[in-house]
């Protein structure tokens, strides 16, 4: 095979495009994935938009890979071919700064995401960094995998920090429903906001187990503990912060958002707190990969062809369908 398929960004703006490009082959401490599967993030949308600063163009998106170690680069010794990996959004880290130097790799300045710096899995190979992917067991669905590696892997860093017996969740999409399953394993009463008179999303929520499920302009029929919001709107932030009981927290689990609107400080009184997540650490991915048989993940996939990638980022941007979005490239 000396060429692939890829779904290209080109332009900000526009339509992935359809392109053979040449199969790239590792570097020292790489490898080359076959793609089994790529999961598809409100994240692709933001870079296609232009809302993320620094994606050099083209680039191939996508960050949550399943594939089969197909190359091995030189000096990598812990990964052979066959072997099974899943790749997250994390693609590489200085490993000296600050950050990284006290457990906090997510927030180094240097680091390099797959699918944005990096090119990624909407394509039938990808060149990765052999110490920033994940060990999969070989009989693992990737469709089933694929979500895990970055709605369950950030979903899970966001629910860490969320305590509490009632949990809100603001969107329902890939990493709500990740998210409330995990939750649920842990004895805690889920809300879900969806927008506005979105119903199947809703009896999608209480399927899950969802205690309540309803518009994101209503009140819960109970003070929350906590919310996670997975929908990139501001104004939920107010909406949520009047959602939560004194003490509660509100976290803001995506990557981008719109403004915040002004609000009073009523609704931050009260040791109330907003924070927000910024991206993850592998210790997160390899903690909610050894949560997933326990926790009995079990992501509800929408399962499209690598060349119909525009229609599952456009079905993900009009909130069309339940899950998580997965590409497959056979
Ligand atoms: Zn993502
Ligand atoms: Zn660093």
């Amino acid at each position: 095979m000396n060429v692939m398929r890829a779904m290209v960004l080109e332009q900000v703006g526009a339509p992935l495009v359809a392109r053979q490009l040449a199969v790239p082959h590792p570097g020292p401490g790489e490898v080359r994935l076959a793609v089994d599967a790529c999961g598809v993030c409100r994240t692709d949308l933001h870079i296609i938009d232009g809302e993320l600063p620094d994606a050099a163009l083209p680039r191939v998106l996508g960050h949550q890979v399943v594939g089969t170690v197909a190359e091995v680069g030189a000096g990598v010794t812990a990964l052979a071919w066959g072997d099974r990996v899943g790749v997250p959004w994390l693609a590489w880290t200085c490993g000296s700064c600050h950050y990284c130097a006290s457990e906090r790799e997510n927030l180094c300045s240097a680091a390099r995401f797959t699918g944005y710096h990096r090119d990624g899995g909407f394509a039938e190979a990808c060149i990765v960094d052999a110490r920033y992917v994940f060990r999969l067991p070989a009989a693992a669905s990737p469709v089933q995998m694929a979500p895990l590696l970055c709605a369950g892997m950030i979903g899970y860093r966001a629910l860490r920090f969320a305590a509490g017996a009632r949990l809100g969740l603001y969107g329902f999409g890939a990493a709500g429903h990740l998210v409330a399953q995990l939750a649920r394993h842990q004895g805690r009463e889920i809300y879900a906001f969806t927008r506005p008179g979105d119903l199947a999303t809703q009896a999608f929520a209480r399927e899950i187990g969802a205690t309540w499920a309803g518009d994101s302009d209503r009140r819960p029929p109970v003070e929350l503990d906590a919310a996670i919001l997975f929908a990139p709107v501001g104004a939920l932030v107010p909406l949520a912060l009047a959602a939560v009981a004194p003490g509660g927290t509100v976290v803001c689990a995506g990557i981008h958002m719109s403004d915040i609107p002004a609000f009073p400080y009523q609704l931050l009184w009260q040791e109330r707190s907003v924070r927000s997540v910024a991206n993850l650490t592998r210790a997160d991915g390899r903690e909610l990969l050894a949560l997933a048989g326990p926790a009995h993940l079990h992501p509800h996939a929408r399962v499209y062809p690598l060349a119909e990638a525009n229609r599952a980022l456009d079905d993900l941007r009009a909130g069309r369908g339940d899950g998580a979005a997965v590409l497959v490239t056979r």
